[in-house]
């Protein structure tokens, strides 16, 4: 089943999962029960990355998969809401996804997901938005959904002449030789870097150390992972770190850089990486192929510092003027 018609310059594929987040003095000891607060909102990596995009100004797509259930009719009223074209592959014996989120005192938290609908994605489902890829200047996607279905949405979109952009996460989904190859960009986190690195290249670095790197040696190991993908490796507090293939600089002065952060007032960073992947997508979408990458960069880089002045995941994402 399939809901949705499609007109597209970014198109997100990825996850949507509905968190339920109950809020306690101190987290419950196994077999303990506590009373608390409950709150419930979207989350799913791709849902936050499609909310960053279509609030940075871009027309956007976001193809998932949901259950039959209250979830899905929350996707749908909060994709109407921010403009986003829902391209839904429709499960009635399965729940959409859904995170079980316990917070104490001290904003420590203890997480379990339930990926449900987001596993069915099909690569059958992906094959029958043709018309969506043919529109599209950008596709976006992250690790949460089938990993079949997210190959082939790369492989449609660089097919229809999009850029593919691969946004590894989470650090634990097992990434294929083959996904690194079909993204002409790669946005991991210092985490998700490492684990990706030892995975492809055998080389173990701690995820810590990464920004400290000379960066002759963080572009030397970008370059061992991916031999012809641009590499963008968001550093937190420290910015990003960019490095593209020789002989393809995307319009760069240099085949790797760093750009920090504008010092922001945090007070929450969940969300900030989504925010990176989703408003980078937008802006490359946006904007003419010859602009030079280090401008998207730093777009993305202001706009996910932006997201963690304010609490929350999508809640955070700021709606900006069109270019
Ligand atoms: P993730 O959410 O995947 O762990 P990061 O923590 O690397 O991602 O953050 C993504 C991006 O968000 C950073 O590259 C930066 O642009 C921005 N960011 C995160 N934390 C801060 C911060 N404390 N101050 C300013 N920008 C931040």
């Amino acid at each position: 089943m399939q809901e949705g018609s499609v007109m597209a310059s970014v198109i997100v594929v990825g996850s949507y999962n509905q968190d339920h987040v109950w809020t306690s003095d101190a987290l419950p000891a196994p077999g303990a029960t506590r009373l608390g607060r409950y709150a419930s909102g979207p989350g799913g990596k791709g849902f936050n990355q499609a909310v960053a995009s279509a609030r940075v100004g871009a027309a956007t797509v976001f193809i998932t998969a949901l259950g039959e259930d209250a979830a899905a009719d929350t996707a749908r009223a909060l994709a109407a809401d921010d403009g986003i074209t829902l391209c839904a592959e429709i499960h009635p014996s399965l729940p959409s996804g859904t995170a079980g989120i316990f917070v104490d005192g001290d904003g420590r938290n203890v997480i379990v997901v339930a990926p449900g609908a987001n596993e069915a994605l099909s690569v059958d489902f992906i094959g029958a938005q043709a018309d969506a890829f043919a529109q599209a200047g950008v596709v976006l996607a992250q690790l949460e959904v089938d990993a079949d279905a997210v190959l082939a949405a790369l492989q449609a979109g660089r097919a229809a002449g999009a850029l593919t952009v691969l946004n590894p996460a989470p650090a634990n989904a097992p990434t294929r030789d083959a996904l690194l190859a079909a993204a002409d960009i790669l946005t991991p986190n210092e985490t998700e870097f490492a684990a990706m690195l030892a995975r492809h290249a055998g080389v173990a670095v701690g995820a810590d150390t990464l920004a400290d790197l000379p960066p002759p040696a963080l572009h030397a190991l970008c370059r061992q992972l991916a031999h012809d993908a641009t590499v963008v490796i968001t550093l937190g507090a420290g910015g990003v770190f960019v490095s593209h293939r020789d002989g393809d600089l995307r319009g760069d002065a240099d085949a790797f850089y760093r750009q920090h952060c504008t010092p922001v007032q945090a007070v929450d960073t969940t969300g900030a990486g989504d925010a990176f992947s989703g408003a980078l997508a937008a802006r490359l979408a946006q904007w003419p192929r010859d602009t030079p990458f280090a401008a998207a960069v730093s777009f993305a880089n202001a706009y996910a510092g932006w997201s963690t002045e304010r609490p929350g995941g999508a809640a955070s994402m700021r709606r900006v003027a069109t270019p």
